[in-house]
Protein backbone atom coordinates (compact mmCIF):
# COMPACT_ATOMS: atom_id res chain seq x y z
CA UNK A 1 0.00 0.00 0.00
CA UNK A 2 1.90 3.51 -1.31
CA UNK A 3 -0.52 6.91 -1.27
CA UNK A 4 1.18 10.56 -0.70
CA UNK A 5 -0.03 13.41 1.54
CA UNK A 6 0.90 16.64 0.94
CA UNK A 7 -0.48 19.72 3.23
CA UNK A 8 2.02 22.14 3.56
CA UNK A 9 -0.29 24.98 5.51
CA UNK A 10 0.76 25.40 9.11
CA UNK A 11 -2.65 25.33 10.90
CA UNK A 12 -3.81 26.79 14.19
CA UNK A 13 -7.20 26.08 15.07
CA UNK A 14 -9.19 27.34 18.05
CA UNK A 15 -10.88 30.56 20.10
CA UNK A 16 -7.90 33.25 19.73
CA UNK A 17 -5.08 32.07 17.45
CA UNK A 18 -4.67 35.45 16.16
CA UNK A 19 -4.05 37.00 19.17
CA UNK A 20 -1.70 33.49 20.57
CA UNK A 21 -0.57 32.82 17.71
CA UNK A 22 -0.39 35.48 14.88
CA UNK A 23 3.38 36.78 15.28
CA UNK A 24 3.77 33.94 12.61
CA UNK A 25 1.99 36.13 10.23
CA UNK A 26 5.24 38.77 10.95
CA UNK A 27 7.92 36.53 9.43
CA UNK A 28 5.70 36.61 6.10
CA UNK A 29 5.90 39.72 4.93
CA UNK A 30 6.00 43.20 5.21
CA UNK A 31 3.35 45.08 3.55
CA UNK A 32 0.06 42.85 3.33
CA UNK A 33 -2.57 42.89 0.94
CA UNK A 34 -5.68 41.88 2.79
CA UNK A 35 -8.45 40.40 0.17
CA UNK A 36 -11.85 40.49 2.21
CA UNK A 37 -15.76 40.84 0.95
CA UNK A 38 -18.22 43.44 1.49
CA UNK A 39 -19.11 42.32 5.19
CA UNK A 40 -17.99 39.21 6.55
CA UNK A 41 -14.66 40.19 7.37
CA UNK A 42 -15.93 43.19 9.65
CA UNK A 43 -19.37 41.58 11.15
CA UNK A 44 -17.20 38.56 11.68
CA UNK A 45 -15.34 40.68 14.43
CA UNK A 46 -12.05 38.94 12.38
CA UNK A 47 -10.99 42.51 10.92
CA UNK A 48 -10.67 43.60 14.39
CA UNK A 49 -8.71 41.46 15.54
CA UNK A 50 -6.40 41.29 12.01
CA UNK A 51 -6.27 45.28 12.53
CA UNK A 52 -4.92 44.57 16.19
CA UNK A 53 -1.99 42.19 15.01
CA UNK A 54 -0.98 43.94 12.25
CA UNK A 55 -0.16 46.57 14.92
CA UNK A 56 1.41 44.86 17.10
CA UNK A 57 3.80 43.70 14.05
CA UNK A 58 4.33 46.46 12.82
CA UNK A 59 2.99 45.29 9.48
CA UNK A 60 1.32 47.53 6.65
CA UNK A 61 -1.48 46.99 4.82
CA UNK A 62 -3.87 47.58 1.97
CA UNK A 63 -7.36 46.67 1.99
CA UNK A 64 -9.07 45.08 -1.20
CA UNK A 65 -12.62 44.17 0.37
CA UNK A 66 -15.11 44.04 -3.41
CA UNK A 67 -15.04 40.14 -3.45
CA UNK A 68 -18.79 38.96 -3.99
CA UNK A 69 -20.01 35.84 -3.80
CA UNK A 70 -18.94 33.53 -6.61
CA UNK A 71 -16.18 35.92 -7.60
CA UNK A 72 -14.77 36.38 -11.56
CA UNK A 73 -11.39 36.69 -12.70
CA UNK A 74 -12.59 40.68 -13.32
CA UNK A 75 -12.44 40.85 -9.61
CA UNK A 76 -9.56 39.01 -9.28
CA UNK A 77 -7.92 41.47 -11.88
CA UNK A 78 -8.85 44.69 -9.89
CA UNK A 79 -7.25 42.73 -6.48
CA UNK A 80 -3.88 41.91 -8.39
CA UNK A 81 -3.86 45.81 -9.96
CA UNK A 82 -4.27 46.91 -6.33
CA UNK A 83 -1.04 44.81 -5.03
CA UNK A 84 0.62 45.59 -7.88
CA UNK A 85 0.02 48.98 -7.40
CA UNK A 86 1.22 48.68 -3.68
CA UNK A 87 4.20 46.44 -3.80
CA UNK A 88 2.35 43.82 -1.79
CA UNK A 89 4.54 40.97 -0.92
CA UNK A 90 2.06 38.93 1.64
CA UNK A 91 -1.78 38.17 0.45
CA UNK A 92 -4.01 37.64 2.89
CA UNK A 93 -7.73 36.58 2.80
CA UNK A 94 -10.32 37.20 5.02
CA UNK A 95 -13.72 35.69 4.43
CA UNK A 96 -15.46 32.54 3.19
CA UNK A 97 -14.50 30.72 0.39
CA UNK A 98 -14.44 33.31 -2.12
CA UNK A 99 -11.98 35.82 -0.42
CA UNK A 100 -9.46 32.94 0.40
CA UNK A 101 -9.74 31.77 -3.38
CA UNK A 102 -9.17 35.34 -4.65
CA UNK A 103 -6.42 35.50 -2.66
CA UNK A 104 -4.47 32.35 -3.37
CA UNK A 105 -4.98 33.48 -7.28
CA UNK A 106 -3.73 37.30 -6.78
CA UNK A 107 -1.06 35.70 -4.65
CA UNK A 108 0.38 33.49 -7.94
CA UNK A 109 -0.32 36.07 -10.21
CA UNK A 110 1.83 38.99 -9.03
CA UNK A 111 5.11 37.51 -9.19
CA UNK A 112 4.41 35.84 -12.35
CA UNK A 113 3.42 39.55 -13.79
CA UNK A 114 0.09 37.53 -15.46
CA UNK A 115 -3.19 38.85 -16.80
CA UNK A 116 -6.06 36.80 -14.21
CA UNK A 117 -7.16 35.69 -18.08
CA UNK A 118 -3.85 33.25 -17.82
CA UNK A 119 -4.67 32.04 -14.14
CA UNK A 120 -5.55 28.52 -15.46
CA UNK A 121 -2.05 28.00 -17.94
CA UNK A 122 0.34 26.26 -16.78
CA UNK A 123 3.08 28.67 -17.23
CA UNK A 124 3.25 30.54 -14.38
CA UNK A 125 7.47 29.53 -12.91
CA UNK A 126 7.37 32.16 -10.10
CA UNK A 127 6.24 31.03 -6.84
CA UNK A 128 3.56 32.61 -5.28
CA UNK A 129 3.62 35.22 -2.59
CA UNK A 130 2.63 34.03 1.09
CA UNK A 131 -0.99 33.68 1.65
CA UNK A 132 -2.17 33.23 4.92
CA UNK A 133 -5.66 32.50 5.20
CA UNK A 134 -8.61 33.59 7.88
CA UNK A 135 -11.67 31.55 7.26
CA UNK A 136 -14.84 33.33 8.94
CA UNK A 137 -17.27 30.74 7.15
CA UNK A 138 -17.17 26.44 8.45
CA UNK A 139 -17.72 24.97 4.77
CA UNK A 140 -15.20 25.67 2.06
CA UNK A 141 -11.76 24.52 4.03
CA UNK A 142 -10.48 26.78 1.67
CA UNK A 143 -7.72 27.80 4.24
CA UNK A 144 -5.85 24.23 3.66
CA UNK A 145 -6.40 23.36 -0.09
CA UNK A 146 -4.41 24.58 -3.34
CA UNK A 147 -7.68 24.99 -5.03
CA UNK A 148 -10.12 28.13 -6.26
CA UNK A 149 -12.92 28.11 -7.57
CA UNK A 150 -13.92 31.19 -10.44
CA UNK A 151 -16.86 31.90 -11.92
CA UNK A 152 -16.51 32.63 -16.01
CA UNK A 153 -19.22 34.35 -17.02
CA UNK A 154 -18.49 33.74 -21.27
CA UNK A 155 -18.29 29.98 -20.56
CA UNK A 156 -21.40 29.91 -18.19
CA UNK A 157 -19.88 28.33 -15.64
CA UNK A 158 -17.48 27.80 -12.44
CA UNK A 159 -14.14 26.57 -12.96
CA UNK A 160 -11.58 25.45 -10.38
CA UNK A 161 -7.91 25.70 -10.55
CA UNK A 162 -5.53 23.29 -8.62
CA UNK A 163 -1.81 24.35 -7.85
CA UNK A 164 0.46 22.41 -5.06
CA UNK A 165 2.14 26.05 -4.74
CA UNK A 166 -1.30 27.46 -3.78
CA UNK A 167 -1.62 26.29 -0.63
CA UNK A 168 -1.85 29.31 2.14
CA UNK A 169 1.18 28.92 4.07
CA UNK A 170 -0.30 29.51 7.19
CA UNK A 171 -4.01 29.22 8.76
CA UNK A 172 -5.46 31.24 11.48
CA UNK A 173 -8.93 29.16 12.14
CA UNK A 174 -10.96 30.69 14.76
CA UNK A 175 -14.78 28.85 14.76
CA UNK A 176 -15.75 32.63 17.32
CA UNK A 177 -15.55 34.21 13.70
CA UNK A 178 -18.75 32.18 12.79
CA UNK A 179 -20.93 33.06 16.09
CA UNK A 180 -22.60 35.47 13.73
CA UNK A 181 -23.65 33.77 10.95
CA UNK A 182 -27.23 32.79 10.60
CA UNK A 183 -28.43 29.65 10.93
CA UNK A 184 -28.88 29.42 6.59
CA UNK A 185 -25.72 29.88 6.10
CA UNK A 186 -24.41 27.91 8.88
CA UNK A 187 -26.40 24.88 7.23
CA UNK A 188 -25.56 25.45 3.78
CA UNK A 189 -21.88 25.68 4.54
CA UNK A 190 -22.31 22.70 6.78
CA UNK A 191 -23.54 20.55 4.12
CA UNK A 192 -20.79 21.88 2.00
CA UNK A 193 -18.04 20.73 4.97
CA UNK A 194 -20.30 17.20 4.59
CA UNK A 195 -19.84 16.64 0.85
CA UNK A 196 -15.97 17.67 0.68
CA UNK A 197 -15.90 14.73 3.85
CA UNK A 198 -17.98 12.31 2.10
CA UNK A 199 -17.49 13.11 -1.80
CA UNK A 200 -13.36 12.37 -0.63
CA UNK A 201 -14.17 9.47 0.86
CA UNK A 202 -15.86 7.73 -1.79
CA UNK A 203 -13.25 9.23 -4.28
CA UNK A 204 -11.23 7.04 -6.32
CA UNK A 205 -8.15 9.29 -5.16
CA UNK A 206 -9.00 8.60 -1.42
CA UNK A 207 -6.03 7.05 0.62
CA UNK A 208 -5.92 5.66 4.39
CA UNK A 209 -4.81 8.72 5.82
CA UNK A 210 -7.60 10.80 4.02
CA UNK A 211 -10.31 8.30 4.99
CA UNK A 212 -9.33 8.95 8.53
CA UNK A 213 -9.86 12.55 8.31
CA UNK A 214 -13.12 12.18 6.61
CA UNK A 215 -14.60 9.72 8.86
CA UNK A 216 -13.79 12.59 11.69
CA UNK A 217 -15.12 15.53 9.69
CA UNK A 218 -18.54 13.04 9.11
CA UNK A 219 -18.48 12.32 12.58
CA UNK A 220 -18.43 15.73 13.80
CA UNK A 221 -21.32 17.02 11.29
CA UNK A 222 -23.28 14.18 12.91
CA UNK A 223 -22.47 15.27 16.21
CA UNK A 224 -23.39 18.23 15.62
CA UNK A 225 -26.49 17.62 13.15
CA UNK A 226 -29.58 18.08 15.86
CA UNK A 227 -27.88 21.00 16.84
CA UNK A 228 -28.44 22.33 13.31
CA UNK A 229 -31.41 21.19 13.35
CA UNK A 230 -33.03 22.69 16.26
CA UNK A 231 -30.88 25.95 15.27
CA UNK A 232 -29.05 26.12 18.51
CA UNK A 233 -26.11 27.04 17.83
CA UNK A 234 -23.91 26.89 20.81
CA UNK A 235 -19.96 27.70 20.87
CA UNK A 236 -19.31 23.99 21.08
CA UNK A 237 -21.13 23.19 17.89
CA UNK A 238 -19.30 26.20 16.20
CA UNK A 239 -16.01 24.63 17.39
CA UNK A 240 -17.04 21.46 15.96
CA UNK A 241 -18.15 22.71 12.65
CA UNK A 242 -15.15 24.55 12.49
CA UNK A 243 -13.30 21.79 12.45
CA UNK A 244 -14.76 19.53 10.45
CA UNK A 245 -14.73 22.42 8.13
CA UNK A 246 -10.64 22.43 8.02
CA UNK A 247 -10.67 18.20 8.09
CA UNK A 248 -12.96 18.81 4.94
CA UNK A 249 -10.75 20.75 3.14
CA UNK A 250 -7.59 18.58 4.06
CA UNK A 251 -9.14 15.70 2.11
CA UNK A 252 -10.25 17.74 -0.54
CA UNK A 253 -6.31 18.51 -0.81
CA UNK A 254 -6.20 15.02 -1.43
CA UNK A 255 -8.51 13.81 -3.28
CA UNK A 256 -10.62 16.99 -5.20
CA UNK A 257 -14.43 16.53 -5.46
CA UNK A 258 -16.17 14.48 -7.84
CA UNK A 259 -19.79 14.88 -9.77
CA UNK A 260 -21.48 16.24 -6.67
CA UNK A 261 -19.51 19.11 -6.35
CA UNK A 262 -19.55 19.17 -10.46
CA UNK A 263 -23.60 18.95 -10.66
CA UNK A 264 -23.70 21.77 -8.09
CA UNK A 265 -21.79 24.27 -9.68
CA UNK A 266 -24.57 25.00 -12.61
CA UNK A 267 -26.84 24.99 -9.90
CA UNK A 268 -25.32 27.84 -8.07
CA UNK A 269 -24.26 29.60 -11.76
CA UNK A 270 -27.36 29.32 -13.10
CA UNK A 271 -30.66 29.42 -10.60
CA UNK A 272 -28.27 30.84 -7.75
CA UNK A 273 -28.45 28.39 -5.08
CA UNK A 274 -25.60 28.44 -2.87
CA UNK A 275 -23.14 26.29 -3.35
CA UNK A 276 -23.37 24.15 0.06
CA UNK A 277 -27.25 23.94 -0.54
CA UNK A 278 -26.74 22.81 -4.39
CA UNK A 279 -24.73 20.21 -2.78
CA UNK A 280 -26.96 19.26 0.00
CA UNK A 281 -29.95 18.57 -2.56
CA UNK A 282 -27.68 16.07 -4.60
CA UNK A 283 -26.30 14.08 -1.79
CA UNK A 284 -28.86 11.79 -1.14
CA UNK A 285 -29.30 10.70 -4.90
CA UNK A 286 -25.91 10.87 -5.55
CA UNK A 287 -25.10 8.17 -2.23
CA UNK A 288 -27.31 5.70 -3.77
CA UNK A 289 -25.83 6.51 -7.13
CA UNK A 290 -22.47 5.57 -5.55
CA UNK A 291 -23.59 2.55 -3.56
CA UNK A 292 -23.35 -0.42 -6.02
CA UNK A 293 -19.37 0.56 -6.43
CA UNK A 294 -18.78 1.39 -2.81
CA UNK A 295 -21.61 -0.79 -1.05
CA UNK A 296 -19.01 -1.17 2.06
CA UNK A 297 -18.17 2.51 1.91
CA UNK A 298 -21.27 3.95 2.15
CA UNK A 299 -22.68 2.14 4.52
CA UNK A 300 -19.72 3.22 6.93
CA UNK A 301 -20.66 6.73 6.01
CA UNK A 302 -24.27 5.93 6.75
CA UNK A 303 -23.22 4.52 10.57
CA UNK A 304 -21.05 7.60 11.25
CA UNK A 305 -23.78 9.40 10.76
CA UNK A 306 -26.22 7.54 13.28
CA UNK A 307 -28.93 6.44 9.97
CA UNK A 308 -29.92 3.37 9.06
CA UNK A 309 -30.74 4.14 5.39
CA UNK A 310 -29.72 6.68 2.76
CA UNK A 311 -33.46 7.90 2.83
CA UNK A 312 -32.61 9.22 6.28
CA UNK A 313 -29.75 11.41 4.50
CA UNK A 314 -32.73 12.56 2.14
CA UNK A 315 -34.72 13.33 5.18
CA UNK A 316 -32.30 15.17 7.06
CA UNK A 317 -31.52 17.54 3.80
CA UNK A 318 -35.42 17.71 3.73
CA UNK A 319 -35.44 19.12 7.18
CA UNK A 320 -32.65 21.96 7.14
CA UNK A 321 -33.11 23.04 3.85
CA UNK A 322 -35.83 25.54 1.84
CA UNK A 323 -38.03 22.94 -0.43
CA UNK A 324 -35.36 22.14 -3.51
CA UNK A 325 -37.75 23.77 -6.06
CA UNK A 326 -38.95 21.92 -9.80
CA UNK A 327 -37.03 22.45 -12.92
CA UNK A 328 -37.73 21.33 -16.70
CA UNK A 329 -36.83 18.45 -17.97
CA UNK A 330 -34.92 20.35 -20.71
CA UNK A 331 -32.82 22.44 -17.92
CA UNK A 332 -31.48 19.41 -15.76
CA UNK A 333 -30.46 17.60 -19.23
CA UNK A 334 -28.63 20.82 -20.07
CA UNK A 335 -26.91 20.78 -16.52
CA UNK A 336 -25.90 17.27 -16.48
CA UNK A 337 -24.96 17.24 -19.72
CA UNK A 338 -22.46 20.60 -18.62
CA UNK A 339 -21.17 18.09 -15.62
CA UNK A 340 -20.40 15.29 -18.35
CA UNK A 341 -17.89 17.51 -19.99
CA UNK A 342 -16.08 17.69 -16.61
CA UNK A 343 -13.72 14.51 -17.54
CA UNK A 344 -11.64 14.26 -14.46
CA UNK A 345 -14.45 14.71 -12.00
CA UNK A 346 -15.78 12.07 -13.93
CA UNK A 347 -13.02 9.78 -13.65
CA UNK A 348 -12.47 10.80 -9.62
CA UNK A 349 -16.10 9.39 -9.13
CA UNK A 350 -16.08 5.38 -7.96
CA UNK A 351 -19.05 4.45 -10.15
CA UNK A 352 -18.66 5.29 -14.05
CA UNK A 353 -21.07 8.03 -14.12
CA UNK A 354 -23.08 8.76 -17.99
CA UNK A 355 -24.90 12.12 -18.65
CA UNK A 356 -28.07 9.60 -18.34
CA UNK A 357 -26.98 9.13 -14.89
CA UNK A 358 -26.11 12.57 -14.27
CA UNK A 359 -29.67 13.35 -15.35
CA UNK A 360 -31.02 10.84 -13.00
CA UNK A 361 -29.07 12.24 -9.84
CA UNK A 362 -30.95 15.51 -11.38
CA UNK A 363 -34.12 14.12 -11.36
CA UNK A 364 -34.48 12.66 -7.93
CA UNK A 365 -32.82 16.11 -6.00
CA UNK A 366 -35.08 18.43 -7.77
CA UNK A 367 -38.03 16.35 -9.92
FE1 LIG B 1 -17.44 22.84 -1.85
Amino acid sequence: MAFSFYLPTRVFLGEGVLEEYGDFLGRLGRRALVVTGRKSAVTSGAMADFEELAKRLGLSRVVFDEVPANPTLETVAKAVDLARREDADLVIGIGGGSPMDTAKAVALLVPNRAEAGRLYEADLPELPLPMVAIPTTAGTGSEVTQHAVFTLPAKEIKKGFSDDRCFPVLALVDPRYTYSLPLDITIDTALDTLTHAIEGYLSRRATPLSDTLALEAISLFAGQKEALLAGKLLPATRRDLMYAATLGGMVIAQTRTTILHTLGYPLTYSHDIPHGRANGYLLAAYLEFIRPAEPVKVDNILKVLGMASVEEVAELTRCLLPPPGKFPEKELERMAALAATNGSSLAWTARQATPADLCNILCRSFG
